[in-house]
């Protein structure tokens, strides 16, 4: 990887300003690495690059079966750096080394060989409508695809993107988040690896508001795939009009996490944990409001105490930790804030509930934090807190927990805990939301979409419908008169 420049056109360069900014492990507070601090002009030059590899490239015309065996060689070259990948991947990020190297890196590679099959299984329709007419839908690549994505799954996000754009024959320009590039970067070289034609992928580092926006501006950029806050994603679609770009927008969440008094308590304890805890909380579909039927709430909060007791805080790289430090400062200071505010609507704190002391005192850990007799109504059960805080509500009947796993203005994810069929089925048909869990938390599949209800955004990654955004739809009209 080259220190402080980007991957445009296939080579490497020094950003136009000259400047570089430090990414910081968040276990240490030490830095890391030297980034090109991109801007505008560098993005011209990529989306010029991508704009090029597309119109007269070799890469959307390249047979489909040629094209699914690059996107295939991509997801092997991903296992091959696996361990690299992983540790750059936590460095960043301060996520466990375990979750890098056994969750987020396979999956990702995962998602390049999903999506390799379907680059030749896509395909139009003929539809005979009438005799004197042969008329046809052929399915197309859009063109040049900007990808901006988050900090919380920095290469996981970018490959639900990547990996269906290439597949459809389009070319990417990625933006990663500023404080964790290191994956993308280390991608680029893959790509180079691969053979991959030039310009079919780039990558500009740089601040969101310079390197993000200018990508959404340009008019030679046909579509922006987004992961990221609500804010930002409602910036983008607003410059988005001016050229009337297509657009995918996954958001954030405050996801409701729903047991009932029949479900399986030990496993029902274990999937809150999960719900709320992995990835310290920075995952968007995160099950940040723990929703409990009155008959159990208190068997199970004690359990939930007693089991986050047990949830080892420290350094990512160490085999025994479950949770490492928040991102940043920032992201610490706004999990503490949020705190603060739990305390002072009078929610009652049964976990947790300040930094984290670990080794020398560096590092931005937090204690995992549960607050009781929260209401909907709360600062902390209302805002994405995107932290390890954990909201817990009681409620009286079935209809009632679903209401309020409802009131929300989100709508990304749920998930329900019961013994009852019929119970499951009736509540995940009831919530507004992407994805339902039942007696689960958590679990994604390359094969099964993902994305949001409401103000949690729209269109799917994963899946069939995560290809979609990436074709347009052309009708051929043959007169046989
Ligand atoms: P963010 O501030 O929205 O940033 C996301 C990305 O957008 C980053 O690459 C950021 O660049 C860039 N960006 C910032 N301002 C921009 C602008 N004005 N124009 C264009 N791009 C801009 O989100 P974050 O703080 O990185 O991540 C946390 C949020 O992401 C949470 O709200 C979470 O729910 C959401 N999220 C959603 C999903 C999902 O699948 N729905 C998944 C993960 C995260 P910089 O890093 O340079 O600021
Ligand atoms: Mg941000």
């Amino acid at each position: 990887m080259q220190a402080g420049q980007l991957f445009i056109g296939g080579t490497w360069h020094a950003p136009v300003s000259g400047e570089t900014y430090a990414t910081i492990n968040p276990a240490t507070e030490e830095e890391t690495a030297r980034i090109a601090k991109g801007d505008e002009r560098d993005i011209d030059l990529a989306v010029q690059a991508a704009r090029k590899a597309f119109d007269s490239g070799p890469w959307p015309k390249m047979s489909a079966s040629e094209r699914g065996r690059m996107v295939w060689k991509l997801g092997d070259l991903i296992m091959g750096n696996l361990d690299e990948l992983a540790r750059l991947e936590s460095l960043c990020t301060g996520k466990t080394l375990f979750d890098s190297a056994k969750v987020e890196i396979p999956f990702a590679a995962e998602v390049f060989r999903y999506y390799a099959g379907w680059a030749t299984k896509i395909h139009g329709e003929t539809l005979a409508l009438r005799e004197g007419a042969f008329t046809m839908t052929l399915r197309e690549p859009i063109g040049v695809v900007g990808a901006i994505v988050p900090w919380n799954f920095p290469f996981l996000l970018a490959s639900w993107k990547i990996a269906p754009a290439l597949a459809a024959g389009n070319t990417v320009v990625l933006k990663p988040a500023s404080l964790t590039p290191l994956t993308a970067l280390k991608f680029a070289e893959l790509c180079q690896e691969a053979g991959l034609p030039e310009g079919v992928f780039n990558v500009v580092t740089g601040p969101g508001s310079r390197v993000g926006m200018a990508l959404v501006r340009d008019p030679r950029v046909d579509k922006i795939a987004f992961t990221g806050s609500t804010e930002v994603g409602k910036g983008i679609m607003r410059e988005a009009a001016g050229t009337l770009k297509r657009l995918s927008l996954e958001l954030g969440g405050k996801s409701p996490n729903i047991v009932f008094a029949d479900a399986d308590m030990e496993a029902a304890v274990k999937g809150a944990m999960t719900g709320i805890f992995y990835n310290k909380g920075e995952v968007c579909a995160a099950g940040s409001r723990l929703f409990l039927e009155e008959r159990i709430h208190d068997e199970f909060t004690a359990k939930l105490a007693d089991r986050v007791k047990g949830l080892k805080v420290g350094d990512p790289m160490d085999k025994s930790t479950r949770m490492g430090p928040v991102v940043s400062a920032q992201q610490m200071e706004t999990v503490l804030g949020y705190i603060e505010a739990g305390k002072k609507e009078g929610a009652r704190l049964v976990a947790g509930g300040a930094r984290a002391r670990v080794g020398n005192g560096k590092g931005y850990f937090l204690e995992p934090t549960i607050f009781d007799q929260v209401s909907n109504q709360m600062r902390i059960a209302r805002e994405e807190i995107f932290g390890p805080v954990l909201s817990v509500i009681p409620f009286r009947s079935v209809e009632d927990g679903i209401a309020a796993g409802n009131a929300t203005t989100y709508g990304l994810a749920a998930a329900v805990w019961t013994r009852d069929v019929s119970k499951a089925l009736r509540a995940a048909r009831a919530i507004r939301a992407g994805t339902v869990w039942v007696n689960a938390y958590n679990l994604f599949d390359a094969a099964l979409p993902f994305g949001g209800f409401k103000e949690s955004g729209f269109g799917r990654e994963l899946g069939a419908p995560g290809l979609e955004p990436y074709t347009e739809v052309k009708t051929v009209w043959v007169d046989l008169s």
